[in-house]
């Protein structure tokens, strides 16, 4: 797709504003930080040219150097077969993928070459650590059911729970048996549904194993950076695997990714999917990266938690690209970002084929 129609715009105008996203109930806890909350403030900026096109998306980080750009020719800043081609306008990386797939008049992931599938597994991404609050009154493991029951009725069929309860909200040994017991109830009471595991490196890889002996015959779909990602604990972990589990695939990259790090443990067959982040490692250098992960032949599920547009991006960045393996979902009631033309049902996310992201800013 060649970009000449981007050089007849120029920016005209940069706004930033902040956007508010609900979900359908307070987020509690995982292994390492505390309550999440009810839901994100994000920033977002948009960009209008001189013709009148628009396109928007999160953008962090104070407004520096973008004054300068406005005036700038879009084919300047950006190719469609790349991305952004200037680092200055690095932080409209995603404004400028939507603004330049709307001009175009088609999807990102149609920019992008339409590699990939158009509707993905998109597990449920919020099965926090709610059991263990309110902290004056416990509600227990109940509230794990229950938590997975409405995201169900939301269309999810996939459930990642957080784990390491024994890192430091309960003793060890404790935390332990809970998350022991949290993944037995939910694969006992979700017997069909892929069950998901993630430890936020919460755990050693002594615990760890001592976890995974008692839930290895629940079928996990993926474990989740269990501890950090150390060669001699994952070779451990996958010996292990080999003999109790192995159709169980390892998750690793989220957290302070060290991408050559990552490829050469990919390479010893030590990862089988890689978790950067979407927005932290940046839309740009998802596309520059992705050949080589797919000529290693190790999978992508690119973390998106908490902003729930973030599950969108990659959904265009793996029907872009192919090499997504499953989406991280957030589920969402409700704020200032309409995704409605996305559709979950029976926990797959269908892509729409409308131009830009196809999520759009209601009013403020
Ligand atoms: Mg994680």
């Amino acid at each position: 797709m060649d970009g000449g129609e981007l050089a007849a715009h120029r920016i005209a105008r940069i706004e930033t504003r902040t956007v508010t996203s609900h979900y359908p109930r307070i987020v509690g806890k995982n292994a390492r930080r505390g309550v999440h909350g009810p839901g994100p403030q994000s920033q977002v900026r948009i960009i209008t040219t001189d013709r009148g096109a628009v396109g928007w998306g999160l953008s962090a980080g104070p407004d520096g150097a973008l004054p300068a750009l406005v005036g700038r020719r879009i084919n300047d800043l950006f190719e469609p077969a790349v991305g952004v081609i200037d680092t200055a306008a690095l932080p409209l990386d995603f404004p400028l993928h939507d603004l330049a797939a709307r001009i175009l008049g088609v999807p990102v992931y149609r920019m992008l070459g339409a590699a990939g599938p158009t509707s993905f597994p998109c597990y449920d991404g919020a099965i926090y650590m709610d059991d263990i609050l309110p902290e004056d009154a416990p509600r227990g493991c109940d509230v794990i059911l229950e938590n997975c029951a409405a995201d169900w009725a939301l269309g999810y069929r996939a459930f990642k729970l957080k784990i390491g309860r024994g890192h430091q909200w309960m003793p060890p040994e404790e935390g332990l048996r809970r998350d022991i017991a949290v993944t037995r109830l939910v694969r006992e009471r979700y017997p069909a549904s892929l069950l998901l595991v993630d430890g936020n490196d919460g755990f050693t890889c002594d615990q760890f194993l001592r976890y995974l002996d008692a839930v290895a015959d629940c079928s996990l779909y993926w474990i989740e950076e269990p501890f950090p990602e150390a060669r001699q604990d994952l070779q451990r972990l996958r010996e292990f695997l080999a003999a109790r589990s192995p159709q169980t695939l390892l998750a690793d990259g989220e957290a302070s990714p060290d991408i050559p790090h990552l490829i050469a443990l990919a390479r010893e067959g030590l990862v089988d999917v890689l978790l950067m982040d979407i927005v932290g490692l940046g839309f740009t250098a998802w596309r520059r990266w992705m050949p080589t992960f797919a000529e290693i032949g190790v999978r992508t599920a690119p973390h998106t938690w908490g902003v729930p547009v973030k599950t969108f991006y990659a959904a265009q960045l793996g029907a872009g690209l192919g090499n997504v393996l499953i989406l991280e979902g957030i589920p969402c009631v409700a704020g200032d970002l309409d995704g409605s033309a996305y559709h979950l049902a029976e926990g797959v996310l269908h892509v729409p084929d409308a131009p830009g992201f196809a999520v759009t800013l209601r009013d403020q």
